[in-house]
């Protein structure tokens, strides 16, 4: 049994885990194999999946691989508070010192795969460019995937930093901050589905990324993933 639930008012984890295994004890694994940080982020409406009972017994806790002391922030404000005020890199006439900005906060880490250019295939790369303090995580994250046998998943990389609005709204992208990565661009396409495996999700899940595809309509964004949540 896998299906899909939406939330409906007044739901708990505790009761959706109820209503499906008959074990509200269940309930923090759920939370923890659809990405969740905290209970407190439900939101009427949002589907999630419901996997096997069998599968969530055997399911490592999302963020099981995270480093001691380094959660995903949650909202904007803990996001500037731990990857830096990238609002103080503007001046007064609205310019942004991009390349102070890139010196404090980003490095360049090596992947242990080569994996095309979504932008150019003829190029292909094993260095991406993220925000120190993940350094550590994505190249985890990346060695994982190549452990466990997911490397052929990812075809294209699209971007990791890069200094742009979302695609919604005028708002800051946490591509900004050096957070956010994309995957096959091309195959997963905002508003859709798209095809990341659900095994791929959850592994990254496991290093703290929560993935856009479990945003709603519009928001919905196969491709992206990043290292924060509620912003
Ligand atoms: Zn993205």
């Amino acid at each position: 049994m896998r299906c899909q639930y939406v939330i409906q008012p007044e739901d708990t984890f505790e009761n959706i885990a109820m209503q499906f295994y008959n074990n509200p004890c269940l309930a923090e694994k759920l939370r923890q194999y659809n990405g969740f940080y905290s209970s407190d982020f439900i939101i009427i409406g949002q589907p999630i999946v419901i996997p096997a009972c069998a599968t969530l017994h055997a399911t490592t806790g999302a963020a099981d691989r995270l480093p001691a002391g380094m959660q995903p922030p949650h909202g904007l404000e803990k996001l500037l508070g731990i990857f830096g005020n990238i609002y103080e890199y503007v001046d007064d006439k609205g310019c942004f010192d991009e390349s102070a900005w890139c010196a404090d906060m980003l490095t360049a880490v090596q992947v242990p795969f080569s994996v095309a250019l979504s932008w150019d295939y003829t190029r292909r790369v094993r260095s991406v460019r993220c925000h120190k303090k993940i350094a550590g995580s994505i190249k985890d994250a990346f060695h994982a995937v190549k452990r466990e046998g997911f490397e052929g998943e990812i075809v294209t990389l699209g971007d990791f930093y890069n200094f742009r609005s979302k695609r919604t709204c005028g708002k800051l992208s946490t591509h900004c901050w050096g957070i956010a990565f994309d995957l096959n661009p091309e195959v997963n396409i905002p508003g859709t589905k798209g095809c990341i495996s659900d095994k791929l999700v959850q592994l990254l899940q496991e290093f703290g990324f929560t993935w856009g595809g479990h945003l709603k309509g519009a928001y919905k964004d196969p491709m992206h993933f990043q290292f924060c949540t509620g912003y």
